[in-house]
C-alpha cells in the first residue's frame, strides 16, 4: 500500500511520490514568536511530526529533509518589544526557547532546518527585485506590492474568485495599490522600528515572501510537500505560491498542500484574538506531553478538534492501558525496543497512517496490539509476551508515543526513597488482601495516597503511579 495525502490543490486524495526519494522536502509554516503558542498551534506540529516520522519510516531516515521557520520579524514582535522596552531579538529569543521546549514536551522531533525570517532579508530582496523587474511587482510609494493581475493562477489554491479574495482577507485598500487585493512584499519602516536596507528604502518584508525565499534557499523547489493550518491556504499559501511562481516563470513550488483543520473549544476556533487559548507551557505542569500528544492525535488532522477536559483525561487512561500491558510484560520479560521485525498488527497501524494519516484508526490499532499482549500475559507464554511487547514499541514509535519505560510513566516524579516504601507497602496491602485483612488494606491505601500516589489493580497485580503535579 503507498501513501496517499489529500492535497488541498487537487482537492482530493493522490498516492503521495516524491520527486526523489532519497531527498524528500517538506515544509511547514512555522510561529511567529511574541508569545507562547497555545494548543491550537501545536496541532499542526504533532500532525507534520507524525507525518515526519512516517516518511522517514518510508524512505529511510537520512532522505527526508524537514524546514519549519521561525517568524521574527512582524509587527505583533514590534509591539511586544516596544510594551517591554526592549530590542526585538530580546523578544523573539525567549518564546522561541519557549516553543521549542513546549514542542520537545510534546515529543515531535526537532526538524532538520529552522530558519530564521531575519537570516534570509537579503534573499527576499533580491526575490522581490526580480518580480519588479519580471512584471510581477510594483513600487509605491516606499512599498512594493504584488500584482496579482500578473499571476495567471492566482486563487487556485484557494478556489476563490478575486472579489472572494478581497473580501476575505480584509486588504487595506491603499491608494497606492493598483488592485485592491495587491499585497505588500516590501514596505517601509517607521524610525522606531526594526529595518533592513532595500533598493526601494530601509524597511521589512511581507509576511509571505518569508517563505517563498527560505523554502527555495533551505530546501530547493520544488518542495513535495507544503503543510500548514487551514487557515494559511488564503491569503498566506496562495501569496507564498503567486510570487515563487512569478519569480521562477511559472515553475513548480510544492507538489502536496496539506493543511490540518482547526482545534476548537465550544465550537469556536481556539485564537489568540478570540481570547480562548489554553497554553500548553502552563498545562505541562500538570498534564504529561505525551498526553497532549495523544489528545491531538485523536482526530483525523484534517477534521475539526474539540479540545475539552474530558479529552485530556481519555487520553491519560489510553496512555495508561498501554504503559500498563507493558509494565506487566516488563516484569516478565524486560523493556522492549522498537525493532525491525514487524507483525501483523504493527502493518495495520502503518496501514492507518498511510491512508491521509488516519491517526484514529492508528491508535486504534494500537489498542488492539495492548489486546495481544494481555492475551500473551495471560497465558504466560514469554516468547509470544516480548513478541507482543516489541510489537507495540515498534508500532508506538511511528506515531512517537509508548518510548518511555513504562516506569517513567507511572511513576517518573518520585524518588528512590519513595518508590522503595511505595513498594513495600503495597506488599504488605497484597498480603493484607489475601488475608481479608479490610481494615488494614484500607488504611494502607490512605497512607499511599497521603504520599500522592494512585494505586491501580489490574490482571497482573497492583500498579501505581504518582498523581499529577499540580
Ligand atoms: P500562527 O502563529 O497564528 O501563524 O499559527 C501557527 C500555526 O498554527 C499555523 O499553521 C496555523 O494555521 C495553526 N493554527 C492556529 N490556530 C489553530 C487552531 N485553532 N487549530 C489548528 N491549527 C491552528
Ligand atoms: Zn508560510
Amino acid at each position: 500500500m503507498t501513501l496517499k495525502l489529500y492535497d488541498t490543490m487537487a482537492r482530493k486524495k493522490r498516492p503521495f511520490v516524491p520527486a526523489n526519494d532519497k531527498r524528500v522536502t517538506m515544509y511547514v509554516c512555522g510561529p511567529t514568536v511574541y508569545g507562547y503558542a497555545h494548543i491550537g498551534n501545536a496541532r499542526p506540529v504533532v500532525v507534520f511530526d507524525v507525518l515526519f516520522r512516517l516518511l522517514r519510516h518510508l524512505y529511510g531516515e537520512d532522505h527526508v529533509v524537514y524546514a519549519r521557520n521561525v517568524t521574527d520579524v512582524d509587527d505583533k514582535i514590534n509591539l511586544k518589544a516596544a510594551e517591554e522596552g526592549v530590542e526585538i531579538g530580546v523578544i523573539t529569543d525567549r518564546y522561541l526557547a519557549a516553543y521549542l521546549e513546549d514542542m520537545d514536551a510534546l515529543g515531535a522531533l526537532r526538524p532538520t532546518h529552522q530558519p530564521k525570517a531575519t537570516d534570509y532579508i537579503a534573499e527576499m530582496v533580491e526575490m522581490i527585485a526580480g518580480l519588479i523587474r519580471n512584471g510581477g511587482a510594483y513600487e509605491a510609494e516606499g512599498h512594493v506590492l504584488f500584482d496579482t493581475q500578473a499571476a495567471s493562477n492566482y486563487g487556485a489554491l484557494s478556489g476563490r474568485s478575486l472579489d472572494d479574495m478581497i473580501a476575505g482577507a480584509r486588504v487595506e485598500v491603499a491608494p497606492y495599490k493598483r488592485n485592491p487585493a495587491d499585497f505588500v512584499l516590501w514596505k517601509p519602516s517607521k524610525p522606531h522600528e526594526p529595518r533592513w536596507p532595500s533598493p526601494w528604502g530601509d524597511g521589512r518584508p511581507g509576511w509571505h515572501s518569508e517563505c517563498s525565499t527560505m523554502i527555495e534557499q533551505v530546501l530547493g523547489l520544488p518542495i513535495d510537500i507544503h503543510g500548514g493550518g487551514i487557515d494559511l491556504v488564503f491569503p498566506h499559501h496562495e501569496n507564498e505560491l503567486a510570487q515563487a511562481s512569478c519569480a521562477h516563470h511559472g515553475a513548480e513550488f510544492a507538489r502536496f498542500w496539506l493543511h490540518n483543520g482547526f482545534l476548537d473549544m465550544d465550537g469556536e476556533k481556539m485564537s489568540k484574538s478570540l481570547g480562548n487559548v489554553i497554553i500548553p507551557h502552563d498545562l505541562l505542569k500538570r498534564v504529561p506531553g505525551e498526553v497532549l500528544r495523544w489528545a491531538l492525535l485523536s482526530a483525523q488532522y484534517r477534521q475539526p478538534l474539540d479540545w475539552t477536559e474530558s479529552l485530556i483525561e481519555q487520553s491519560r487512561k489510553a496512555l495508561d492501558r498501554l504503559y500498563g500491558a507493558l509494565q506487566d510484560a516488563a516484569r516478565e520479560v524486560g523493556t522492549g525496543r522498537p525493532g525491525p521485525e514487524a507483525g501483523e498488527g504493527v502493518e495495520q497501524v502503518t496501514y492507518a497512517l498511510l491512508d491521509d494519516l488516519n491517526t484514529p484508526k492508528a491508535l486504534s490499532g494500537l489498542f488492539a496490539l495492548s489486546d495481544a499482549l494481555r492475551a500473551a500475559l495471560t497465558a504466560g507464554d514469554k516468547t509470544a509476551i516480548a513478541a507482543a511487547r516489541d510489537d507495540l514499541v515498534t508500532a508506538g514509535a511511528i506515531l512517537g508515543l509508548i518510548q518511555k519505560p513504562a516506569a517513567e510513566w507511572f511513576q517518573g516524579a518520585a524518588d528512590e526513597g519513595l518508590k522503595e516504601k511505595v513498594e513495600a507497602l503495597l506488599v504488605q496491602r497484597a498480603e493484607a488482601r489475601a488475608a481479608k485483612d479490610w481494615p488494614s488494606a484500607d488504611r494502607i491505601r490512605t497512607e499511599l495516597d497521603d504520599l500522592g500516589v494512585v494505586v491501580m489493580d489490574g490482571p497482573q497485580g497492583a500498579t501505581w503511579r504518582m498523581k499529577e503535579a499540580v
